[in-house]
């Protein structure tokens, strides 16, 4: 009877989750008893071996699923800035709106925002060369970054236009940045390439406010723009205003 009770004991521990227990072996390991225990312990042998290969599998695949979540934070990261820049893109820009739109229509703050254009830059890369505009434009990025709140979007529309979107932000608060922003500009002296000659850039700004309407927001802020390249470059004009907020001494 002692082997199987042996075995039997062994089946009800293994069944209770000692997975490592091995049934002894009878005195007559060539009886049908000793084959028995024998054949169930290979069984838990290959059972064992099989849930390590299950472990190492859950293992790898946890590894392989983490690494497939840091290349998608990776992917969609890139999705959403501008290449050259490393500021957000267009897309982002607008999907960064919606959202602003939605809040500010709810909580009534202030939402104002700057289009600014890079003056006479096809010039510049016809005397410079596309790199070195490209190395400027990337300047131009630092320049912003520098100038504007953490808050602040900063956003590259597209070639060399770029827009600013400033929640909380009332006009006044627009248009100091705007102006400062553009100090800063004319007054950077641009090492470029291999920096023999530094580059002097201007840049014109258009400001809007956020008044209930997303289309006439940005058109505003557009139409400041192309009013500011009218009225002689480098300057800052506010939607709606019409005259120059600034104008560099001529
Ligand atoms: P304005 O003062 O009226 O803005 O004149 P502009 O020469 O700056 O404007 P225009 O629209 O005539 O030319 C824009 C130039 O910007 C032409 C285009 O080749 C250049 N551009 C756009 N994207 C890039 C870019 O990624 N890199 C470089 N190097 N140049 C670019
Ligand atoms: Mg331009
Ligand atoms: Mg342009």
């Amino acid at each position: 009877m002692k082997p199987i009770k042996a075995l039997s004991d062994g089946a009800r521990r293994i069944s209770e989750g000692h997975m490592n227990h091995e049934i002894p072996a009878p005195a007559n390991r060539d009886d049908e008893l000793g084959l028995l225990t024998s054949t169930f312990n290979e069984m838990m042998d290959r059972l064992r071996s099989n849930q390590l290969e299950i472990e190492q599998d859950r293992i790898r695949l946890a590894e392989k699923n983490e690494e497939l979540q840091h290349a998608n934070e990776i992917l969609s990261q890139l999705s959403i800035t501008d290449g050259l820049t490393k500021l957000h893109n267009h897309r982002y820009f607008q999907d960064y709106l919606t959202r602003e739109i939605k809040r500010v229509s709810r909580t009534r703050d202030p939402l104002a925002m700057i289009l600014l254009d890079i003056d006479d830059f096809k010039q510049l890369n016809d005397t410079y060369g596309h790199a070195a505009g490209d190395e400027v434009l990337t300047s131009l990025a630092a320049i912003m970054n520098d100038t504007a709140r953490e808050s602040d979007l900063i956003a590259r529309y597209g070639g060399e236009e770029f827009v600013i979107l400033m929640p909380n932000t009332d006009l006044a608060g627009a248009v100091h940045l705007a102006e400062k922003l553009r100090m800063s500009v004319e007054s950077t002296r641009l090492i470029i390439g291999d920096g023999m000659k530094p580059i002097e850039i201007t840049i014109s700004l258009g400001v809007a406010v956020y008044a209930g309407d997303r289309r006439r927001f940005f058109a505003e802020a557009d139409k400041a723009l192309y009013q500011a390249k009218g009225a002689g470059k480098n300057c800052v004009i506010i939607a709606g205003a019409g005259a120059p907020e600034a104008r560099p001494p001529s």
